[in-house]
Parts: structure tokens; C-alpha cells; sequence
């Protein structure tokens, strides 16, 4: 039998006492270890998270906490090699898509560490500046945020088990939260593993972060009035937990982040530079991790009259994507997370296959070093709609989403009908824009900022510098409203905001002025 992984709540290892969930190796099919979380005592886990964790952390000030950070990111780095052995294994990804995950993490978690130095030594955060209440300047309202008193729950999506922890966990421990983490159980061995690391290096008070591995039973139902709950995965489990009890009776403050039909738009009148960068965003986008990025391209509009250049542009490069074994240096891009998965992306081609026709075929892409039968690989397939037209009664392509390495070209007339088309996902991560002239670059990102958390611009300056349509920086927020969840993360200290809570205070100045630090060390920007 293979290992049964513990879980770490209450201050120590606890290991289900159910026969546990196998993880697999989705390239070879072989067991990897078990997770089980039946039987676990979850009301003193949460009580002792709440009270012994949280009490230590809000004990620290802001600068402290952001020094637990960068020796968390210690432990990580001294570990990374180990990180991307599970990545291969249980997530089959090649080494570079095995990075946006775990070098994603180790990045967020630097950030947080470097912004929270500017925080101070403070224990609060001061909220603007006072306000007069009255005629007599003497009593003033000043709001201040505090942390919260209560745990962060998470529960995350099998796509990014080590950046799915931390870009969360960063911000709740730098604001004085504790944190119960429950990854998705296909890929939970890398979530379970970064956290037994930080356990076993003892840097974090006890209480402040807690794992829990397998099912989600129970979980919900310990969430009390001061905790927040912050869940990443589809908007079909979203729904579920938006109107789960303890939402909705006990007002737990609640993140969304889900799935989302992003967009990469090609202006009309485009350089050549413009349009190439296009084709190989598209082409990075739709092959990165095999797709499985909840920030990924699904939806390519294009000027009419360039579409077919510019089909046969993208399924150029498609072509040249090596799939199979991440084991076997040639290969490019490796598996799905699971036989589940893969069954999910073939049934979600054949549904878009009845609105659009096959203009890459993945089926083409024989598997390099994987059975068929056993391995969930799937080449990449880039999907067209002929004009404009069939794009507007082609609803399934603004409102289904694989999860897999597939993409729709969609031809427009002009920009507005560009623009509808895009907000016709009803709300997405991020959307790409692709062009030159500033002005209409500008009031095009303006135009999507209204359904998009997010709007990465590529212009030929900025080439080989920009970031990615796809990589979700720390600096930029990281959400959609929405179908995407409705969810904001990250956006620098901006994240800190989910982790406290605003309070008014109306006092005399005498009183006022001990809240007031110097601005520059406070407020969150
Ligand atoms: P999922 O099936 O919704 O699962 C997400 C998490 O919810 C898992 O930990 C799962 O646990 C748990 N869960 C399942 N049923 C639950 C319930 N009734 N109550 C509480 N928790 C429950 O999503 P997924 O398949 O892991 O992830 C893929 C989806 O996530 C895609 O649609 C993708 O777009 C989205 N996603 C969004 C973002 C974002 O930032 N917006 C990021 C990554 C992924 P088990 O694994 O144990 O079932």
C-alpha cells in the first residue's frame, strides 16, 4: 500500500481513519500515496487555528509577520528540487509549466515578504485620514482595519497545488490570520508536502497553518462569523458554497475565484510584429500546463479579414508541440491531471465541435513515450467559427469552458462587435489586447476593465518584456467579476483587505492621534 499522507491541524500530524483516496501518476497510471481526512476532530482543529494561531500572529507586528514570510520562502527554496519531482509525478507537467506553479508560489511569497516590511510595527492599519463629525473640529471619525479574529479556510483547485497555497496564505499570515488550507485532492501531495516543510522547520507559530487532505465534508459547517472562507475551483462547486449555511446564516465573508472564457483580441490595423505576438501568446497560452490555467486563452478574436493567416499562424506552431511523457526531454507539454479530466476536456471538444470546425486537430499529435490508454494526454486543438455571423449564435463558445489545451478563433466585423462578443463570457480573469496605437490600446483596456478583474496589453515595445497573458503577478489583482467568481486576490497589500476587517472609531483627536501612524508606513495601497 502506498503512503497515507497526515494532516496537520490542532497543533499536530493526524491521519484519517478511512482506507483514503489514491493519488496517481497521471502519465504512467501508477499510485503515488493516499489521502484521507475521515474521522479528523475539525471543530477543535478550527477552535485551536482560531485561538492559539490566531492569538501568536495578531501578537506580531506587520514587519515580523513579513519576516515569517521570507523564512517560509527559505524552507521552500532549499526544497524546490523535491517540489518539482511531485509536480512531475502527480501533475505530469514538464518542468517549465511545473515552474508557473512553483516558482509562481516562491515569487508570491517573496513579494509579500518585501511589501510587508513597509508596514511596520504596527498591529493595525490606519484607514485614510480622520473626518470631522461636527462643527468642532475636537471629535473625529477615523477608520482603522484590524485582522480579522477568525481562521482563512481554503479550499483550492487541483491546477496550482503550490501557488494556490501561498499566493492565499502570503497575504492571510502577513495580515495575522491563520490559515487551513484544503487543496483539491488529485494534486494534494505538493500542498501537503510545502506545508509539513514549514511545520518541520518550526517557523511558524503553532496554529497558524493547518492542512487538511481529501474529502471537504464537515468543512464548511465550522466556519464561524469572524472567519473567511476564500475557494478557487468551478463555478459549479462556487455555487454550492455561496449558498452553503454558513454563508448565507453567519455572513462568513467569502472569495470566489472560477472559471473564466478569457479572451486575446488583435486590434483592427495591426503591425506584423503585433499580430506574430498574437499567434505566439495564443499558441503559449493554450499548450502552458495543457491548458489547465484558470487565466488561459479560450476565445481569439481576430479582424475578419485576417482570420484564416492568421488560423493557419497558430496551427503552425501547434504543430510543432511535443506531447507526452514530461520524462522525455522532447516533449513539450505534458498531461491533464487525471482520466476524470481528460474525459471532461474530450466531452467539452465535442460540445464546442457542434458550434465550431477543427482548425488544428489534436488528435493529430501522436503521445511521445505515454500509452494512450493509460496517459491523460490531449495535443493542443485551436477551434474557428467562419465569420461573424455564426459567432453570435454560437453561444457554447462564450459560456463553456474546457479545461484542457483548446482555443476558439472568432472572426469580427468590427471592434464593437469584438467587444460584445468578449463580454458575451459574462466576466473573465484577464483579457489580452494586441495592437500598436496607444490611444485606441487605451480606450479598448478601458472598455474590458468593466467585465475583467484584469487587461494585459501587448504592443510590440514591450514584446520580449511583458509578463504574460496568463501569469498572475502579485502586484496585479487577480479575479473577475462574474462568472470568474466575482473575487479579487493579490493586487499587492490590497490583498490584505479580505484579512481585515474596517472599523470606524469616533473619539476626541487626543484619542485619535496614538491610532494615527506616519501614512507612508500604513495605509494599504
Ligand atoms: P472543483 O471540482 O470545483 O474543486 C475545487 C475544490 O473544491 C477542490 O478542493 C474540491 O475538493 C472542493 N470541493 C468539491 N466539492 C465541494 C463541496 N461540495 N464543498 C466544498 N468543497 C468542495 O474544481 P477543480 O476541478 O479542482 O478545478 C478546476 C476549475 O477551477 C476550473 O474550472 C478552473 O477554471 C477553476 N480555477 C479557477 C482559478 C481562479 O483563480 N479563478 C484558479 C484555478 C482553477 P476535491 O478535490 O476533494 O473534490
Amino acid at each position: 500500500m502506498t503512503e497515507l499522507l497526515s494532516n496537520y491541524m490542532a497543533g499536530r500530524w493526524q491521519a484519517g481513519t478511512g482506507a483514503g483516496t489514491v493519488l496517481l501518476d497521471p502519465v504512467l497510471g501508477t499510485e503515488l500515496v493516499r489521502v484521507d481526512a475521515t474521522g479528523l476532530d475539525l471543530a477543535s482543529a478550527f477552535a485551536y487555528a482560531r485561538q492559539t494561531g490566531g492569538r501568536a500572529l495578531r501578537a506580531l507586528s506587520y514587519r515580523q509577520r513579513a519576516d515569517l514570510l521570507a523564512k517560509i520562502l527559505e524552507v521552500m527554496q532549499a526544497q524546490r528540487e523535491t517540489y518539482y519531482e511531485i509536480a512531475l509525478a502527480n501533475s505530469g507537467t514538464v518542468k517549465n509549466d511545473s515552474a508557473v506553479d512553483i516558482d509562481g508560489a516562491l515569487f508570491t511569497l517573496g513579494h509579500y515578504a518585501k511589501i510587508g516590511q513597509s508596514l511596520g510595527e504596527q498591529q493595525h492599519l490606519v484607514d485614510g485620514p480622520a473626518a470631522r463629525l461636527g462643527k468642532d473640529p475636537l471629535f473625529q471619525s477615523q477608520h482603522v482595519r484590524v485582522p480579522t479574529h477568525g481562521v482563512a479556510l481554503f479550499i483550492n483547485a487541483f491546477n496550482f497545488p503550490a501557488w494556490g497555497l501561498w499566493e492565499k496564505a502570503a497575504p492571510a499570515l502577513l495580515s495575522g490570520v491563520p490559515v487551513i488550507v484544503k487543496p483539491a485532492t488529485a494534486t494534494a501531495w505538493l500542498t501537503q508536502r510545502m506545508v509539513k516543510d514549514v511545520v518541520d522547520a518550526g517557523v511558524l507559530p503553532p496554529g497558524a497553518l493547518s492542512v487538511i487532505c481529501g474529502s471537504s465534508q464537515g468543512l464548511l459547517e465550522q466556519l464561524q462569523p469572524f472567519d473567511v472562507l476564500s475557494f478557487t475551483g468551478s463555478a459549479d462547486t462556487a455555487e454550492l458554497i455561496r449558498s452553503h449555511a454558513a454563508v448565507t446564516r453567519r455572513s462568513v465573508r467569502v472569495n470566489i475565484e472560477a472559471d473564466s472564457l478569457n479572451s486575446a483580441l488583435l486590434l483592427p490595423g495591426s503591425s506584423r510584429e503585433a499580430v506574430d505576438l498574437l499567434v505566439k501568446e495564443v499558441a503559449r497560452e493554450m499548450t502552458v500546463k495543457s491548458g489547465q490555467k484558470c487565466t488561459a486563452i479560450r476565445r481569439v478574436l481576430v479582424p475578419q479579414e485576417q482570420a484564416a493567416d492568421i488560423a493557419q499562424a497558430i496551427s503552425a506552431r501547434l504543430a510543432k508541440t511535443t506531447v507526452g511523457n514530461p520524462r522525455n526531454e522532447s516533449v513539450r507539454m505534458g498531461a491533464l491531471v487525471s482520466r476524470a479530466q481528460l474525459r471532461s476536456v474530450q466531452e467539452g471538444l465535442a460540445l464546442l465541435q457542434s458550434q465550431a470546425q477543427v482548425l488544428h486537430d489534436g488528435a493529430s499529435h501522436a503521445l511521445v513515450d505515454a500509452d494512450p490508454r493509460i496517459a491523460c494526454c490531449v495535443g493542443p486543438t485551436l477551434l474557428g467559427l467562419k465569420d461573424a455571423t455564426a459567432s453570435e449564435a454560437a453561444g457554447l463558445i462564450h459560456d463553456h469552458e474546457v479545461f484542457g489545451p483548446v482555443a476558439t478563433l472568432l472572426p469580427y466585423r468590427d471592434p464593437d462587435q469584438a467587444l460584445d462578443l468578449i463580454a458575451r463570457g459574462q466576466g473573465s480573469l484577464v483579457a489580452s489586447v494586441y495592437g500598436d496605437e496607444p490611444q485606441a490600446l487605451a480606450r479598448t483596456a478601458l472598455a474590458l476593465s468593466a467585465c475583467h478583474g484584469r487587461v494585459h496589453i501587448i504592443t510590440p515595445d514591450v514584446g520580449s518584456l511583458h509578463t504574460g497573458h496568463g501569469n498572475v503577478m502579485p502586484q496585479s489583482l487577480h479575479g473577475g467579476p462574474g462568472r470568474a467568481g466575482g473575487g479579487e486576490e493579490l493586487g499587492g497589500l490590497r490583498a490584505l483587505d479580505f484579512y481585515h476587517r474596517r472599523a470606524a472609531i469616533q473619539a476626541s483627536t487626543g484619542v485619535l492621534q496614538p491610532l494615527q501612524a506616519p501614512p507612508a508606513a500604513q495605509t494599504v495601497a
